[in-house]
């Protein structure tokens, strides 16, 4: 598309008055390729590149929609032409992506035009480092990993560790299944995580980080390579930066696909070449982590949160949000819901809004049933739970879980039973196998949950489910293990009359 662009405003004659930035994901994974035409904020949507001419001759010489490009919100007569009428656009609001409308996540001078590397100036140059952690305590920045754990916290114990030299690590392993947005921020707008990462190590007094991301991540490594390497050019990454004395560089490590390495003892075991398995805590990161040093970990997402943080201050960034959940929140919207995407909306927002407002509702008229949120660790939300505004508090009090944001959406055709399955499936295929309380507990489950999808389900089953779940979760020596049968037991506290009508049909 972006190629037919160019031959078609170079045809036309018109090459040197039309900019074409390519940017990282804008969120509408349905419509896409899209493209926003300025300065009018024209949203054209599913592009081809037969379409690019349309686009040149008609809207951009002659100032004419192309109306069969333009979106339109499910059963409306009308089409939506600009980008912040769009009903999955309008709701939301962007910190963490906020520069992937715009910039060429492969030009840093994009970055640095739209504010980048400034918060780092002022961490250096105008903050001392205890006031850089104090502002992000203050902030009440949570990791958006999936705890949630205060993130100026966890680096002021980091900090206040003995040991050197310390480390700042990020977590780009995301493996949920239906979750995408680190990966977005990683093609997206690569700087701001670089950015955030090295405000961390001025305020920690760390001089290496690394970026652990999955190898099925192969555009996001290759935007975050170049960028590394752009910072170092600017002098941006390396030695003295801005003359103040403060050096700190990063280091790429790729995951090989497991999904439990996205746990942070197994992360950083994997970092330091070992074979990828969690170990008990303590000793935590903070105090021994990467190398046996204290260690900072936080998330893509997190660390995308941080220089917003620093230059706005904490009293901007606290203000959005609620009171225990602050800030904005990025979700991967997918399923049976018709905007399927990327969204960012400040904390609070209701499930009812990111559905209906946000995602444009079910497709073909259905009834929502259920979403779930957290992936594997999380759990299934009923519709009776619409309304619930989404925050860290709200989300554990319902069985379910932030998790790091993968939200999946089902309708009224889709069988509970067959979802709790599924996540069941993916965990007895990923754990690590090292304690057996999730190597065996999580098989056995798996078992019970065949047998009583397949027509086989006896009498007692539900209670071995409930019996299997609550030990696995007191037991499991890790958090894969210690949340995987959340969509189990999560299904049959919101959906039990389905478990049982598979048993009754049995009998
Ligand atoms: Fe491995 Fe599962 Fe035990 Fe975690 S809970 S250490 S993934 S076996």
């Amino acid at each position: 598309v972006v190629e037919a662009m160019k031959a078609s405003l170079e045809k036309n004659g018109i090459a040197d008055q039309v900019q074409i930035v390519l940017t990282g994901c804008m969120g509408p994974c349905d419509m896409g390729p899209v493209a926003i035409v300025y300065p009018e904020a024209t949203f054209y949507r599913r592009l081809k590149p037969k379409d690019a001419d349309a686009i040149v001759e008609e809207h951009i010489m002659k100032g004419n929609l192309v109306q069969r490009l333009l979106y339109r919100t499910p059963g409306a007569k009308e089409p939506t032409p600009k980008v912040d009428d769009i009903d999955l656009f309008a709701k939301q609001q962007k910190i963490v992506l906020r520069n992937n409308f715009y910039i060429d996540p492969t030009s840093i001078e994009d970055y640095i035009a739209n504010d980048g590397y400034a918060a780092l100036g002022k961490a250096l140059t105008k903050m001392t480092p205890a006031e850089v952690i104090e502002e992000v305590k203050k902030a009440g920045l949570r990791g958006r990993g999936g705890a949630g754990f205060n993130t100026g916290m966890k680096w002021s114990f980091c900090a206040n560790s003995k040991g050197t030299p310390k480390y700042v690590v990020c977590n780009g392993d995301e493996g949920d299944p239906g979750a995408f947005m680190d990966r977005s921020v990683l093609e997206g707008d690569p700087h701001s995580v670089i950015e955030g990462m090295a405000i961390c190590g001025r305020a920690i007094g760390a001089e290496q980080g690394y970026v652990y991301v999955r190898a099925e991540y192969p555009l996001a490594i290759e935007r975050l390579s170049y960028a590394i390497d752009k910072a170092r050019e600017y002098g941006l990454l390396g030695k003295d930066i801005f003359g103040t004395g403060f050096n700190f560089d990063i280091e790429i490590r790729i995951g090989a696909g497991a999904f439990v390495c996205g746990e942070e003892t197994a992360l950083l075991t994997s970092i330091m070449g070992k074979r990828g398995e969690p170990r008990p805590r303590p000793p935590f990161p903070a105090n021994e982590g990467v190398w046996a040093k204290p260690t900072v970990l936080n998330n893509v997402e997190t660390w995308a949160n941080v220089a917003e943080i620093i230059l706005k201050g904490a009293d901007w960034y606290s203000s959005i949000g609620t009171q225990g959940s602050k800030g904005t929140k990025v979700f991967a919207l997918a399923g049976r819901i018709n905007n399927t995407g990327i969204v960012e909306v400040p904390m609070g927002t209701t499930l009812r809004e990111i559905v209906y407002d946000i995602g444009g509702g079910i497709p073909r008229k259905k009834a929502f049933k259920a979403v779930q949120t957290g992936g594997p660790s999380g759990g299934c939300i009923p519709a009776g739970q619409l309304d619930t505004p989404i925050d860290f508090e709200s989300l554990t009090a319902l069985g379910a879980m932030m998790g790091s944001g993968g939200m999946i959406v089902m309708d009224e055709d889709t069988c509970m039973v067959d979802i709790a399955k599924f996540f069941m499936d993916f965990i007895v295929d990923e754990s690590c196998g090292k304690c057996s309380p999730c190597r065996i507990g999580t098989k056995r489950m798996l078992e019970i949950l065949e047998r009583i999808t397949t027509g086989k389900g006896k009498e007692g089953d539900i209670e071995l489910l409930l019996e299997l779940g609550t030990t696995i979760q007191k037991t499991a020596l890790c958090g894969l293990g210690q949340t995987a049968p959340n969509p189990v037991l999560s299904t049959i506290k919101y959906f039990r009359d389905e478990y049982e009508a598979h048993i009754k049909e049995h009998k």
